[in-house]
């Protein structure tokens, strides 16, 4: 069942457009991720969705409720959206439990009621022990399960998360981030996690969207992204890319093609692209594939890329799995194993 269906959405600040014609849609306990550079209309399109910002035309609908269009507007509180904006801060004055209750109106809610609420949402999120705290005398991950609980507290039908994590170190980041997950599924909320790190969406969502100046350039699950991204454009965003100029659609292998072995025209009218994960690297040769000499090795423990560099100077970079077997100038051998991705630029 589709969750949020945005359709057209146009919006623009002082006749600038920030979201052009951009149409997605959610299953309900989804969880998407959206993936774009700074600037390209991430936290505007979450403003949208919350009731925070007008669009110019198009609509946003919630299950089968209509809650934007640029005539008629649900009042953000009326939403019943969980949203955690970008850089969100706990109110300082008051307590983690006051905090969390923040949403929960005296007119909806019975005073039993939100105790009960709150003393849940501390459970859930592991600090039952914090509820008389102050936001200072908790630590940044403590601060946003916080923020995350006051989101949760409405049980909202929609959660909106804007870069929560980026504020935390890379350790504390996965946990955290593998425990909202968790917490979202738990709660079978539908989401939308904002994030600059490829990893974190790839390995947090069953819904990958891309986002480039305001458009949605590939919406799929993080396999479909990754394996068949739409452009050349889209491999380099959510994983690392050899992009390799063509001329046309390799008869041949692809690892002829890097060895120079096909001919690939100075016009070039597209490109390959390669992960390098699909670079086999041998310390013998095999079949047809050029060798190389490797120059330098990034060593991550679980695996390891390695900079090989071929005839005429071409340099392609190939991930191969731990235990690292190779050293610095060494002669390599190349074969690749996987699909051929050829995007023309006609
Ligand atoms: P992102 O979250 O992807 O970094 P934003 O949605 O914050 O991008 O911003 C998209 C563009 O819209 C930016 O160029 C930004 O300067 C502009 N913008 C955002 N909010 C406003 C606003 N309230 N008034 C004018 N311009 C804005
Ligand atoms: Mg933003």
């Amino acid at each position: 069942m589709t969750s949020l269906e945005i359709k057209h959405l146009n919006i623009s600040f002082d006749d600038r457009k920030v979201i052009s014609n951009l149409s997605l849609s959610i299953d309900s306990g989804n969880i998407a991720s959206l993936l774009g550079p700074s600037g390209c209309g991430k936290t505007t399109l979450l403003r949208a969705i919350a009731g925070l910002v007008q669009p110019d035309s198009g609509t946003i609908r919630l299950g089968t409720q209509l809650i934007g269009v640029s005539s008629v507007l649900l009042p953000a509180e009326k939403r019943n959206i969980g949203y955690v904006p970008q850089n969100s801060a706990l109110f300082p004055h008051l307590t983690v439990e006051r905090n969390i209750a923040f949403g929960l109106k005296r007119d909806l809610y019975s005073k039993n009621e939100i105790e009960s609420i709150v003393s849940e949402m501390l459970e859930l999120i592991g600090l039952s022990d914090f509820a008389k705290r102050m936001p200072t005398e908790l630590s940044g991950g403590q601060q946003t399960r916080v923020a995350l609980a006051r989101a949760l507290a409405i049980k909202p039908k929609l959660v909106l998360l804007d870069e929560p994590f980026s504020a935390l170190d890379a350790q504390l980041r996965n946990e955290l981030r593998n425990e909202v997950v968790a917490l979202l599924r738990k709660q079978k909320a539908t989401a939308i996690l904002v994030t600059h790190d490829r990893e974190e969406a790839l390995v947090s969502s069953d819904q990958i969207v891309l986002m480039r100046d305001g458009r949605v350039i590939q919406t799929g699950t993080p396999e479909e992204v990754y394996e068949s991204p739409i452009s050349s454009e889209v491999a380099m965003s959510i994983g690392d890319a050899l992009i390799i100029e063509a001329n046309s659609e390799p008869n041949g292998s692809i690892i002829s093609m890097l060895s120079g072995q096909t001919d690939i025209s100075d016009k070039s009218m597209g490109y390959l692209i390669v992960r390098p994960e699909e670079i086999k690297v041998s310390k013998r040769s095999i079949g047809s594939g050029p060798s190389g000499v490797i120059r330098k090795i990034e060593y991550y423990g679980h695996d390891a890329m390695l900079q090989i560099e071929l005839a005429k100077g071409k340099r392609i970079s190939a991930r191969t799995p731990a235990p690292l077997d190779f050293v610095v100038g060494e002669e390599v051998w190349l074969d690749h194993q996987g699909p051929i991705r050829y995007f023309s630029n006609q």
